[in-house]
């Protein structure tokens, strides 16, 4: 009855030894083995805990009880077309890493918010220019997605006093944060939005929902922050918005592909700003517990926490 880790990326080494560390300390009866060398006989695999896995590897363990998310999003799971039926898809909800992802957020529209980008090509010029800046209570910021980590970032931006809405597939009741919902609520909640931050699942339904349509629905001059997925963006609607000034600054943790290109557009824009996918990182001492008593309760047929629904993509 084993945890195998697998990923298909190569530089992924290092964090799984970790992983293992980690999970051998916090119970040391369960066997945890790293893929690809110490699979052994696949019968024994009951959970796998993935990183985008490789192709056709979950579909080829004939004992697998639960698929686990080693981070909080799925989709480098749920594009796999032959997972294998009625496993059930874990996903990790740890505080940990919503604070870290809800810190990047807050720092990134301060960041904007007190023009810094302005201020340092000032002092590469030695210009003394104080630039004029909105009080925080009139800056307008949009949370696209208001589940584990977009409702922490809306309430942490509300209590140092931005204006702040939500829009989510449902309606929310964040105090203090006004909800918009669904494709009705999209377009008034766009309009009120200066500041984005996309905190969605990439699923078919959210695939490209930050293209030209959806910026030319913002106030001129605004900014969009991406710490989602890089399938949100539409590459070239962002170039062109940015260029049109239409929107002023992109702040971008996630890209279409990983690691970003050498030679992409993105790495010169002088409106964007890159980090590579380190936003949120899940930290194994926050989150072994969590993936041993789902490893449990699946081996005892009961619902681990954290299910995902397939049909819905999150
Ligand atoms: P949750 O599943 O908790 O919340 C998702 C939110 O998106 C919900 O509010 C949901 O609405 C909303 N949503 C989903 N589909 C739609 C839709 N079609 N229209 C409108 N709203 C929609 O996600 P988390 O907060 O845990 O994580 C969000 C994402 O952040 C992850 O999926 C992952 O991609 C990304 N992430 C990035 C990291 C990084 O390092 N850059 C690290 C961790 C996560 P409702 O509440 O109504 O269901």
């Amino acid at each position: 009855m084993s945890i195998l880790l697998a990923s298909s990326w190569t530089d992924i080494s290092p964090y799984f030894s970790q992983w293992k560390k980690t999970l051998d300390q916090e119970q040391r009866d369960i066997d945890v083995r790293l893929y690809p060398d110490e699979i052994g006989d696949i019968d024994d695999i009951t959970t796998a805990l993935v990183w985008d896995p490789p192709s056709g590897l979950l579909a080829s363990l004939p004992k697998l009880k639960l698929i686990h998310s080693l981070g909080m999003g799925v989709d480098h799971i749920l594009k796999h077309e032959d997972l294998p039926e009625g496993v059930p898809i874990a996903r990790i909800v740890d505080p940990d890493l919503v604070t870290r992802m809800s810190e990047y957020c807050v720092h990134s529209i301060l960041h904007y918010h007190r023009e810094a980008d302005r201020y340092d090509r000032y002092q590469a010029e030695r210009l003394w220019k104080p630039i004029p800046y909105p009080a925080a209570s009139s800056r307008r910021i949009g949370i696209m997605g208001m589940g584990k980590i977009g409702a922490d970032t809306a309430m942490k931006l509300k209590s140092i006093g931005f204006d702040v809405a939500g829009w989510s597939r449902s309606p929310k009741n964040v105090p203090s944060v006004p909800s918009f919902h669904d494709k009705d609520g999209f377009r008034h909640f766009m309009q009120h939005s200066e500041f984005i931050v996309c905190l969605l699942p990439l699923t078919p339904d959210t695939e490209g929902i930050l293209c030209a349509s959806t910026f030319n629905m913002m106030p001129d001059g605004g900014g969009i922050i991406n710490v989602a997925r890089g399938g949100h963006v539409v590459e070239e609607d962002l170039i062109a918005a940015l260029d049109s000034d239409k929107l002023s600054f992109a702040k971008l943790d996630v890209f279409r592909q990983e690691p970003l290109p050498k030679h992409h557009p993105f790495w010169t824009h002088p409106k964007i700003r890159i980090t590579p996918h380190n936003a949120g990182i899940t930290n194994p001492e926050t989150a072994a517990a969590q993936i041993i008593k789902n490893h449990r309760l699946a081996l005892r047929g009961l619902t681990p926490n954290n299910i995902v629904d397939r049909a819905r993509g999150y």
